[in-house]
């Protein structure tokens, strides 16, 4: 079974999506928002990404940069309206590994997902699944579940500000939160944070 997130702001495409690759045996979690996918992305380590471009808050785009600059490489499929060759080209700059123009045909864009899931099964260290779960950090490191979840964001590059609003507390709880996390993994920087967590750190 493979971990899906499908970024799709149309509940009815992204509800027909869903079902299709359920049917084909995967799980799906459906983000209609830029905000959510990331946030997403960082809970659930997905296998493959269905990006839509034309999102309320963000853009795909956006969503894209974001993901790759965490290092998240995880396959991403972008499914937009948009297309121009202009369009494609800006998508596979940002990292995109497909780009499939709506209207699409739904058995066409199954065969896609999965080629590009059997691609990173069999390179199983180039997918996104390696990282830190929330049992290594808790048991090895010692981290809060509250920590944990900050150390996820510190991962996405959020400032202390930025946590603090995500979680509703105060800037200089975040900052304690933050400081305890950079102890506990005996980190030097908030980038190395991100390095840890993604099993990357040496
Ligand atoms: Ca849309």
């Amino acid at each position: 079974m493979k971990r899906i997130l499908l970024v799709e702001d149309n509940t009815d495409l992204a509800g027909g999506l869903r079902r299709n690759l359920e049917h084909e045996g995967h799980r799906v979690s459906v983000a209609g928002t830029a905000a959510d996918a990331l946030a997403l992305a960082v809970q659930e380590v997905p296998d493959l990404v269905v990006l839509d471009l034309g999102l309320p808050d963000r853009d795909g785009y956006h969503v894209l940069e974001r993901l790759r600059a965490t290092g998240c490489q995880s396959p991403v499929l972008i499914l937009s309206a948009r297309g121009l060759e202009a369009d494609k080209v800006k998508g596979f700059r940002l990292g995109a590994d497909d780009y499939v123009t709506k209207p699409f045909g739904v058995v066409e864009l199954m065969a896609r997902v999965g080629a590009h899931l059997r691609r990173t099964s069999a390179a199983p260290e180039a997918a996104a699944g390696v990282g830190l779960s929330d049992d290594v950090l808790r048991d090895r490191y010692g981290l809060t579940e509250r920590q944990i979840e900050v150390a996820r964001l510190l991962a996405q590059g959020y400032s202390n500000a930025e946590i603090g609003e995500a979680l509703g507390v105060a800037v200089f709880t975040a900052r304690n939160h933050t400081d305890q996390i950079l102890f506990k993994l005996g980190a030097a920087t908030r980038a190395r944070v991100g390095a840890i967590l993604r099993g990357q750190a040496r």
